[in-house]
Order: structure tokens, then sequence, then C-alpha cells
């Protein structure tokens, strides 16, 4: 294998906006109408055909997004709410925004997301709700997961800003379920720049999500208002719609592109193994491979992670690192968290590396990757 550097740099990830969706976007500017609007609905309208006609609302980032659907939820003070300590820190972040406790359960090593089997012992009285993450777009076994928080009387916010593309058992992510929220954050799958979509279950009004997403105002005819509840200010633009709505029609060739570079990763570093290297789950079927994580053998290398990513760079490959184990943040040890307490996240949040996996990315690239990651790691002085 060729260990030359890139000829040019090679981001982690890029977003793809095609010249339709750019003048689609030029479109809403010269309309008269650039906030919350006809393009919102539309994208709003598209969403809910790819989730089988569920209800489905807009919001301006995945975080106000989860945060909501927990207030829907009713998760109030004091509640507690069960998450993985290995997401990007939303997820726990808006747990106490709500002045909720989070409650971490560690990871499954293989498939790195919340540990199924370890779910009942951390269930109390006030237990409320389960925020399960599909990291890297891997989705939770939702048949088990389901079955635990039906026999609790828990409900469910499926923290699914990775996974929009991907399916379980052949059902789309957002298909079925609880709550199902999405980002659209420019990394993410699918973009909006910023954004996110939640997904309701029957039960819930739609006009209550509605005023929860802007000021709580209720709008009654001939300028007349109330507001009943303290509400966000978390609408999305049409500008943003409009960039969602020329992202959709990609959405199933991106996960495509995605499943056979990921395939093509597997192949290459099986071909040529990396001693100690692991590799993620090889699921080629439901995952959208949002991202392309691998666990580095820290043990034998002469590197740390950062000066690892440092070599990497030099060599015009970008990497990055998604995540350190949540409970480990100052904010969250400040709540009683320790080493040790979760030893399978802490594990991978210490050796997890993001490779460069994006659509537009060549065959090549990824052969590129693994040489020059092979170079620095096999020929390593120990
Ligand atoms: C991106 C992300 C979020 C937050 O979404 P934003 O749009 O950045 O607010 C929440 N949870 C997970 C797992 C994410 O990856």
């Amino acid at each position: 294998m060729n260990a030359a550097p890139l000829p040019e740099f090679l981001p982690f990830t890029r977003p793809a906006i095609d010249e339709e969706t750019i003048a689609a976007v030029g479109d809403v500017l010269r309309s008269g109408w650039i906030t919350s609007g006809p393009k919102v609905q539309a994208f709003e309208a598209a969403l809910s055909a790819l989730f089988g006609g569920r209800t489905v609302r807009a919001f301006n980032s995945g975080t106000i997004t989860l945060e909501i659907a927990l207030q829907l939820a009713g998760v109030a003070p004091g509640d507690e709410v069960i998450t993985t300590p290995l997401s990007w820190v939303a997820t726990a972040n808006v747990i106490l925004h709500l002045g909720a406790h989070p409650v971490f359960v560690d990871i499954d090593p293989l498939t790195r997301n919340i540990d199924l089997e370890q779910i009942e012992a951390a269930i109390t009285l006030k237990t409320k709700a389960i925020i399960p993450v599909d990291l890297a777009g891997l989705p939770v076994d939702r048949d088990r997961l389901y079955a635990i928080a039906r026999r609790h009387g828990l409900r469910v916010i499926e923290d699914a800003a990775q996974s929009l593309g991907s399916n379980w058992k052949g059902k789309a992510i957002g298909a079925d379920g609880d709550f199902v929220s999405f980002s659209f954050h420019a990394n993410k799958n699918l973009t909006t720049g910023e954004g996110g979509a939640l997904v309701l279950p029957a039960n819930i009004d739609p006009a209550l999500c509605e005023r929860l997403r802007l000021q709580g105002v209720k709008r009654q005819g001939g300028g007349e208002m109330d507001v009943d509840v303290a509400g966000h200010k978390g609408n999305l633009t049409d500008i943003a719609a409009a960039i969602g709505l020329g992202q959709l029609k990609h959405l199933a060739a991106f996960t495509e592109r995605r499943r056979a570079l990921a395939r093509r990763y597997m192949a290459a570093l099986e071909a040529a193994p990396i001693l100690g290297l692991r590799l993620p789950l090889a699921d080629f079927a439901q995952s959208n491979w949002h991202m392309f994580q691998v666990l580095l053998p820290l043990e034998r290398m002469s590197l740390s992670r950062a000066g690892f990513i440092a070599a990497l760079r030099e060599r015009n490959i970008g990497a990055g690192v998604h995540y350190p184990a949540i409970h480990l943040f100052s904010l969250y040890r400040a709540l009683g968290y320790r080493e040790g307490d979760f030893p399978h996240a802490e594990d991978v949040g210490r050796r997890t590396l993001t490779l460069p996996l994006f659509p537009a990315m060549s065959d090549a690239d990824v052969g590129a990757v693994c040489a020059n990651m092979a170079d620095l790691l096999n020929n390593a002085p120990l």
C-alpha cells in the first residue's frame, strides 16, 4: 500500500450541497419571507413521508429538539433520565436544563451504544424516561429497548441525531417508537446548516409542541394571542428548510455511498491489519455509517491520540474524537460521577478516532487513509 501523504487535505466529514439546493436558497432569500414559512412546512411534510406519515416538527437545532421532546414527555425537576455516557454532551445537557438528573448506564463495548442488559438496574421510582443514542448511526436494539420501557412505564426519547437513514429490521429510524429526535448540524448525514426535527407520538398535541418551539404563543386570530407556557426560540428558518429539502433528495444515495465506503475501510483493514486496532461492528444493512470509528492500541503506540491526530494532519488527513465519556467532564464530575464508573465508555472514549467518511470521498482516499495509519502505527518505534 502507498503511504504517501494526500495531495489535498481530506477532512473527516464534509457536507454535499448541490447547485439546485444553492439556487433554492437564493429563491428563498429573494422571496421576501426568510424565516419559518412554506419551506419549513414542506420540509416537515417530506420528513413525515419518510417516517410513514407520523407527525414531524422542525427546529433550529437537534439540542432544542431533544429538550422540547423531554418537556413533552413530562420530564420535570427531580426526575431521573437514563442515558449513555458515550454521546455528544448535548444528550446529557438537555436533562440538566430541565432540572432533572442524568443517570448514565455503561455501553456495550461491541455496539458502543447503551448496554441494554444494565438499564433495569438503573431504574428507580424517580426514573421518567430513557434517551438511547444510535452512536455513529448504529441503531440500538429497538425491540429490547421498548420492552424495558413498557415494563417500567417509561417514556423513550430516541436521540437519533446520528441515525437519519438508518433502519431497525428494515423500518426507517423515525417510522416507529415514542419520541424520535434528529439533528441537521453541518456534520450530520443530512444538514440544514443547523437544525433538527422531532417525530411526535400520537398522544402528544402538535400544537403544544409548536408553542414550546416559539415562546408559548397561541394565536387567536386578528393579531390577538395568549401565552400559557414559557416556550423556547426554537423555530427553523425557510432558508435552512430549503437546504434540507435539497438534501432529502440525496439521502438514500448518501447512505448507500457511506455503507460502500465503510465496507471498503473494513476490507482494507482486514486485508492489512494494524496490530491492536479495533474496528467497528460490521453492520452494512441497518447503520447509515454516520462515522467510521476505530479504537487505537494506545499501549503499543509511541504517540498519544492527540499526537497521532497531529501526525495524520501532517499527511493531510483529518480525524476527530467523538466522544470523550460525558461523565468525566468537570460539570458531570461535580454531580458525583468519577473515573471508573463506566469502564467501557471510558475505554472507548480514550481510544476512539473518527476517520474520514463522507459521500464525496473517493475509494482511493480510503486506501490512502489506511496506508498512512499503518505506516504510522506498524512502523512506529515501541
Ligand atoms: C449532533 C448531536 C446532538 C445535537 O444536535 P445539534 O443539532 O448540534 O444541536 C445531540 N445528540 C447527538 C448524539 C448528536 O450527535
